[in-house]
């Protein structure tokens, strides 16, 4: 399936626009990389019209009462809804994504999102301070005025209404910049934006090439803050230029999250768990976990099971609903996987499974990779510390749980993991000296838009989702008003005011 019969624009101060200077680029199906639309390629232009248009839009829509707002937010969930049938196909064919995920897991959490914030959003509140009887303090939530989000591609429309729900509920408008790769679902989202009744300059949705577009939004003086996903070198190059004018960036960035399994752990669960958070996606999740500490009791049966159960995992057409895997999201991607392959042998790396694109007519064309898992026996060997972003990872065994954690923190990621076990009293005083953001007991991969997401040390400090993600759109204004007539200061005795 394609859309090249279709057209798609950016929408910037509420029209649906080419880019000024006429660029197009090219989305490539990854399961056959042929073409399956073209879209515009902006340019600095165009975001300077786009930020222009959010700081028109920014004080009457922060000016618009909560409910109003979320009436257009629950409309545009709607609206997803509705196109739930074009969209599924389109979030699938521009990276990959099978239909199994797209439709089970895609489009119903862009909705729930939409709807949980449009919720929530509408009780964020200040505070009142009672330090001074002889005043009364207290702090106003704000929005930041016009915020620029930069989204990835792994989930292409959850991870843009992730941010465009709740900083659109909070007051701010934004100039959203979706992936080169996958931009397809955020730009029919451009059209609904429009058919819901957004006002012009709420929403402002421009694509192009990062190194241009991206940095254009994050240096333009007036936008206020970035919110950004991806990958942790971009995330640096961000909070560099951001620096400049001491802007504020949220990033949620890459994770090497780490599985514990201990000897008493529940293993049918842990089993089913390791196959489906590692491959799910092909892999491509921030959370997925892709080093794993086994202790040496129950390693045997626990990796014997583990490759076993990843052997039976269905790669194939990302369209047909009994595939559980599809392709990598383009050819770099499954590129890159293959070099950490080559590395992870030549450093002495024992393949256990895959290691190999599944070479059957129908895949050959696309950007495929077979489930892969490593025995490794260095935890500073790149399998167990780099981000490969891939269906691939590696498997250590350690002989107590106080040596898994120590290898699980040796890393420059702190995104999440998880230690699996049947005494919680153990894993509970584990968990407290995980480097991690996210730590799970018995469980991986399991988010819900109620609990926040977000990470540590390389992965990010800032939180997605539930009601902290609100700290992240909004700034505190103290104000205090005075209740004595004579405010009584040290110079009380010293100034002379006649
Ligand atoms: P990238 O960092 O390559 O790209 C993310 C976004 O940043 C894209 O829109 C990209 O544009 C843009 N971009 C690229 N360079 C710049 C720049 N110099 N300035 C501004 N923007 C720029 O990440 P991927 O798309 O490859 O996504 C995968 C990564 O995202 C992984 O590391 C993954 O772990 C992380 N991720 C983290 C999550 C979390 O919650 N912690 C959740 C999901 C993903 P363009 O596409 O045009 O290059």
């Amino acid at each position: 399936m394609d859309f090249l019969n279709q057209e798609f624009y950016n929408l910037i101060d509420g029209a649906l626009v080419k880019a000024q200077k006429g660029g197009t680029m090219n989305i490539i199906n990854p399961a056959n990389n042929k073409a399956v639309a073209v879209v515009p390629k902006c340019t600095a232009e165009d975001v300077a019209l786009a930020v222009a248009a959010a700081k028109r839009a920014k004080n009457s829509w922060k000016n618009t009462y909560v409910g109003d707002r979320a009436a257009l937010l629950y409309k545009l969930g709607a609206l997803v809804a509705a196109h739930a049938g074009e969209l599924i196909p389109m979030e699938t064919a521009q990276y990959g994504g099978p239909v199994s995920k797209t439709s089970n897991f895609d489009i119903p959490a862009a909705i729930g999102e939409f709807e949980l914030m449009a919720g929530m959003g509408r009780s964020v509140t200040g505070t009142t301070i009672t330090a001074d009887p002889t005043a009364r303090i207290l702090t106003l939530r704000e929005p930041y005025g016009v915020v620029g989000l930069i989204t990835p591609w792994n989930f292409p429309l959850v991870t843009a209404v992730s941010k465009l729900a709740p900083a659109l509920i909070t007051g701010n408008t934004c100039v959203l910049k979706p992936p080169s790769c996958a931009p397809l679902t955020v730009l029919k989202l451009a059209e609904y934006a429009v058919e819901a009744g957004f006002p012009a300059g709420v929403i402002n949705i421009v694509t192009g090439p990062g190194p241009e577009v991206g940095e254009a939004i994050v240096t333009h003086r007036d936008v206020n803050k970035i919110s950004f996903t991806g990958d942790s070198r971009t995330g640096k190059r961000i909070m560099e230029l951001a620096s400049g004018q001491v802007k504020s960036v949220a990033s949620e960035l890459g994770g090497k999250n780490a599985m514990i399994v201990l000897d008493d752990a529940e293993i049918d669960a842990a089993v089913e768990t390791a196959a489906y958070s590692a491959f799910f996606n092909s892999g491509q999740n921030c959370g997925s976990p892709s080093r794993f500490y086994v202790q040496e009791g129950i390693y045997d049966e626990f990796v014997g099971r583990f490759v076993r159960a990843a052997g039976k995992i269905v790669v194939g057409d990302p369209t047909d609903p009994k595939t559980m895997m599809g392709p990598l999201a383009y050819n770099a991607c499954r590129d890159t996987a293959e070099r950490y392959i080559a590395s992870a042998k030549k450093a002495g790396g024992r393949l256990l499974l895959g290691g190999e694109r599944p070479e059957t007519p129908d895949m050959r064309d696309g950007a495929y990779v077979c489930p892969t898992i490593f025995q490794v026996y260095d935890n500073r060997q790149e399998m167990m510390q780099e981000e490969i972003f891939a269906p691939v990872v590696g498997v250590m065994k350690v002989k107590t749980a106080d040596e898994a954690v120590d290898l699980a923190n040796d890393c420059r990621y702190g995104l999440c993991a998880s230690i699996w076990t049947r005494d919680y009293r153990k894993a509970l005083k584990l968990i407290d000296r995980l480097e991690v953001g996210t730590a799970w007991i018995n469980q991986h991969l399991k988010i819900v838009p109620e609990t926040p997401w977000g990470g540590c040390k390389e992965s990010g400090w800032t939180k997605e989702n539930s009601m902290l993600v609100f700290e992240e759109y909004t700034f505190h204004k103290h104000v205090w008003l005075e209740l004595s007539e004579q405010p009584h200061t040290f110079w009380e005795t010293m100034l002379d005011l006649n």
